[in-house]
């Protein structure tokens, strides 16, 4: 398998709809900390499909070459432009804006307002890991910068002064920034690198496996989703306490296997008849749900449920699998990664099963897993 997908016909259009959906009210948006990735761990892919693996400082010299004095000293040196007078402060088209280096995008259009102060303003990063917040205490304040969460260039500041409905204000550099139009074909680095789908059915250490074992799937994360509070940890998942189902986050290359194909799989990887538990597993946590990003996932998703529903198979079962938007996806704790490959030990889920269903043989399954 390339480790690099090569991903059809993508524009800004397709990574706002992406995007749009990945966003919800219990974002940890007012947590200045050093990162805001709730999907931390080894999981290298973002909410919006775009791998987040760090820069090195050679690619980012081979970029740097193509670029003005300017905006080296900018997003290297962390150099700031003088007010009112960026290309980009009075840009009201409809687009993304991504880093100028590695072109991650980084704000949507929607979120960006007249703040006055003379430099393009947003209130809401596009998603989840493409800017990180790093203390600065230089000029003798204290302030919280902001850099881009692939090449680590440096884009601005972010203040606690925002609009709604973040209450924050990431304050840019328009140099900082490359910006493109709804519509335009998007550069290599503004492109997703992969699609995400998110899956729970009991125990995610063998959904998670379940998941590792198919082509075209490239990262698995066992997490925490569709909870109450933020940064949940197992042992209050457990409890029930915090509304969380134990859910699996799957990257997946749209090329070589499809969301609709993952959605069926998971229907015959575990029981969706049985309400709030797997076999021995009880409780809300263990429930059957596909939490869904944009609306063609939804729609996707809605699909294959019916048809499952209507097969020979679950004649007389009631499928109680539940659709949502997907919410933030919480990183499980370490130790919760790869459990079955790591221990060898057996889970609920009916991979056979599972794999028949898609008309796939065993033989056919991803090597090194
Ligand atoms: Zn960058």
């Amino acid at each position: 398998m390339s480790s690099m997908p090569v991903i059809g016909v993508f524009t800004v259009g397709t990574i706002l709809s992406l995007a749009l959906f990945s966003f919800n009210e219990d974002r940890p948006v007012s947590t200045p900390t050093a990162t805001i990735n709730s999907d931390a761990g080894d999981a290298k892919y973002s909410s919006a499909g775009f791998d987040l693996t760090p820069w090195t400082k050679s690619q980012i010299e081979e970029r740097c070459k193509d670029l003005t004095e300017e905006q080296i000293r900018i997003t290297q040196a962390s150099g700031t432009e003088r007010p009112f007078c960026g290309t980009l402060l009075d840009n009201k088209k409809d687009g993304i804006y991504c880093c100028v280096v590695c072109r991650l995008p980084l704000f949507e259009s929607t979120s960006k307002f007249t703040s006055g102060t003379g430099w393009p303003s947003f209130y809401r990063a596009l998603a989840e890991g493409h800017i990180v917040e790093i203390e600065d205490k230089s000029h003798g304040m204290v302030r919280t910068e902001i850099r881009c969460g692939r090449c680590g260039g440096h884009l601005g500041h972010v203040f606690p002064d925002g609009p709604p409905p973040t209450g924050r204000r990431y304050c840019l550099n328009s140099e900082a920034l490359e910006f493109y139009e709804e519509g335009d074909d998007l550069p290599e680095g503004a492109r997703p690198d992969a699609e995400i789908g998110y899956f729970a059915g009991g125990c995610f250490w063998g959904v998670e496996h379940g998941f590792s074992l198919l082509p075209g799937v490239l990262d698995v994360v066992s997490g925490y989703q569709q909870g109450t509070v933020d940064r949940p940890e197992y042992k209050a998942v457990c409890a029930g306490t915090t509304g969380h189902a134990e859910s699996v986050k799957v990257v997946f290359d749209p090329d070589v296997i499809d969301f609709g194909t993952l959605c069926k799989y998971f229907m015959y990887l575990h029981d969706p008849t049985q309400l709030n538990r797997q076999g021995p597993d009880r409780g809300t946590q263990y429930r059957s749900g596909i939490y869904t990003v944009g609306e063609k996932q939804l729609n996707t998703a809605r699909q294959v449920l019916s048809e499952v529903q209507a097969s020979e198979e679950f004649s007389g079962r009631q499928i109680v699998t539940e659709l949502e938007a997907a919410k933030t996806f919480w990183a499980a704790e370490d130790y919760h990664q790869d459990y079955i490959a790591k221990t060898g030990r057996v889970c609920h889920v009916n991979i056979p099963a599972a794999l028949k269903a898609i008309g796939r043989d065993p033989a056919d399954l991803s090597a090194g897993h």
